[in-house]
């Protein structure tokens, strides 16, 4: 079993590991980014709410995202295990996740880190821009989402080093590469609940 979130700056390869290690464990995939796009194009209410600040690299307003995310791990049956990507951004959605896991017993086994320099980063965006046509991904709205990485999201990244949880892994390389670091980083915990 795994309960494990991605904290990562947009292109640092979340999406792209999050799927395989969702899929290696047999557990959801859950991207915010994907689920919120997913609203915007259905034209929801909350995609109508969302977009403008998607489109200009913001953060969605954090009771939005909350209500998405707990609709999705409660639902019906709520979920033992899964891969978090995207979520939280903020702090105060770290506390929101914090008091579903106390609630529930389901404390994240791990918060994974992955690092990447900025330059590299910004080619990958640019890529993945010309590949998919995201409309977040241009020059300048990219550099924004890196300036609201670093004020909103990075700070997460203390608040589990203290929680005990964190664990920094290098983001660079191959796919293969990363994967078999991220692999290596979870084989020491204890999974078992
Ligand atoms: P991503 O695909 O994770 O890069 O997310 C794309 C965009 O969706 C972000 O730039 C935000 O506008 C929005 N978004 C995704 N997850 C969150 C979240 N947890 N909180 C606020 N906004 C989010």
């Amino acid at each position: 079993m795994l309960r494990a979130l991605f904290l990562a700056p947009p292109g640092a390869g979340k999406g792209t590991q999050g799927t395989r290690l969702a899929a290696a464990f047999e557990v959801p995939y859950i991207s915010t980014g994907e689920m919120l796009r997913q609203h915007v194009a259905d034209e929801t209410e909350l995609g109508i709410a969302a977009r403008q600040y998607m489109e200009s690299g913001g953060l969605v307003p954090d009771d939005l995202v909350v209500k998405m995310v707990n609709d999705r791990i409660r639902g019906p049956k709520p979920l033992v295990g899964f891969v978090l990507d995207g979520f939280p951004r903020t702090i105060n959605q770290a506390e929101a996740a914090y008091e579903w896991g106390r609630e529930h017993g389901r404390t994240f086994h791990a918060v994974l880190s992955l690092t990447v320099p900025d330059e590299e980063l910004i080619r990958r965006v640019i890529q993945r821009g010309r590949d998919s046509g995201r409309a977040d991904d241009d020059l300048d709205t990219f550099r924004h989402r890196l300036e609201v990485y670093a004020a909103e999201t990075e700070p997460l990244i203390e608040y589990y080093r203290d929680r005990g949880i964190l664990q920094v892994v290098d983001g660079t390389g191959s796919v293969e590469d990363v994967a078999q670091r991220l692999a290596d980083s979870l084989a020491p915990l204890d999974l078992s609940s």
